[in-house]
């Protein structure tokens, strides 16, 4: 069983108590993104198993009426095996959710997955005709190219900042660099893309800069943000009229997940603890 300190950011290890707490968001306005937890996996069997697991949680969702899509790791799902296992489970996933009308995320890993994975994305988007979508990370250089071939496909891409500490070669280091690379490719996405821009980020300069460029480009965007992650923001934009999707990690691999939300700032871990003690 998951502790009260960590379910603020982990909605459960079952799919479930997943589910129910999709109702309980979607009650107020808000999506959700669902992950089942673990990554880099370098044996097939439990890649394999993630990816089964994937399946049954979209017909789950179907079934359940809610809405809701997935988010998938390359490496849950066969990366660190082989790019041939990774492309069978994707390609399996978003086979079954295209069926049952359920969008399929993928997450974007370090540098070295880029490239298998926005081809993974590329071959799904076109088949799928954008019932899919990826995600590109601010802090690499090579996100400015990426976006140009982005933007001739259907799906939809998530912009984040970029979780991974990767080297000053290839990715912005410098925060502020970060951030402005961030406001400049938003633009780019708001001008050029025909829709789906999302905008994966708890930043208000980032959220409200995506409410101006809509104003002034008429793109469709979504927000994501994390569970757990200025959530009373979540329902205010989604209570605005704003497309909120919340990204719901779940599963019996939480322990590792929870730690790194709780150390990358202290108001998380302070969150945490007040909603433990309840004040
Ligand atoms: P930051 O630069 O961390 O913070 C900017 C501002 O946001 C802060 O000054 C503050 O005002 C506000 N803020 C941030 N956190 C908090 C908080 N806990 N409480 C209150 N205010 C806060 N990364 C990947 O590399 N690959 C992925 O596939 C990926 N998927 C993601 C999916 C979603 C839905 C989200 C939200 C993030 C994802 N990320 C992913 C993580 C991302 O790369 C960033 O590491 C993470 O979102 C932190 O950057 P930020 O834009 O939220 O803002």
């Amino acid at each position: 069983m998951i502790p009260p300190i960590a379910s603020n950011f982990v909605a459960g290890e079952s799919p479930a108590e997943a589910l129910e707490h999709v109702e309980t968001l979607n009650d107020r306005g808000v999506n959700a993104i669902l992950n089942l937890l673990g990554e880099h996996y370098d044996e097939r069997a439990p890649a394999d198993e993630d990816a089964a697991a994937y399946e049954g949680l979209v017909r789950d969702i179907d079934e359940s009426d809610l809405d809701a899509c997935v988010s998938v790791k390359p490496s849950q799902i066969g990366l660190d095996v082989g790019e041939d296992a990774f492309r069978e489970n994707v390609a399996a996933i978003a086979e079954v959710a295209d069926e049952h009308g359920v969008f399929t995320w993928i997450d974007m890993e370090d540098h070295e997955t880029t490239d298998a994975t926005l081809d993974a994305y590329e071959a799904l988007a076109t088949e799928y005709g954008g019932g899919v979508g990826v995600c590109v990370q601010a802090n690499l250089k090579r996100t400015e190219d990426d976006l140009e071939r982005l933007a001739d496909l259907p799906g939809k891409v998530r912009l984040v900042k970029g979780a991974y500490d990767e080297p000053k070669e290839l990715a912005y280091k410098d925060k502020a660099r970060v951030n402005e690379a961030y406001r400049d490719y938003l633009e780019y996405m708001f001008a050029e893309f025909d829709g789906g821009v999302a905008v994966g980020s708890h930043d208000p300069e980032m959220v409200s800069l995506a409410r101006d460029l809509h104003e002034e480009y008429g793109t469709d965007y979504e927000v994501q943000m994390l569970m757990g992650v200025r959530d009373d923001a979540q329902y205010e934009l989604a209570a605005d009229g704003v497309e909120v999707w919340q990204y719901v990690p779940y599963g019996d691999k939480w322990f590792s997940y929870f730690y790194r939300r709780a150390m990358e700032r202290k108001e998380n871990m302070l969150f945490a603890l007040r909603a433990v003690l309840g004040r």
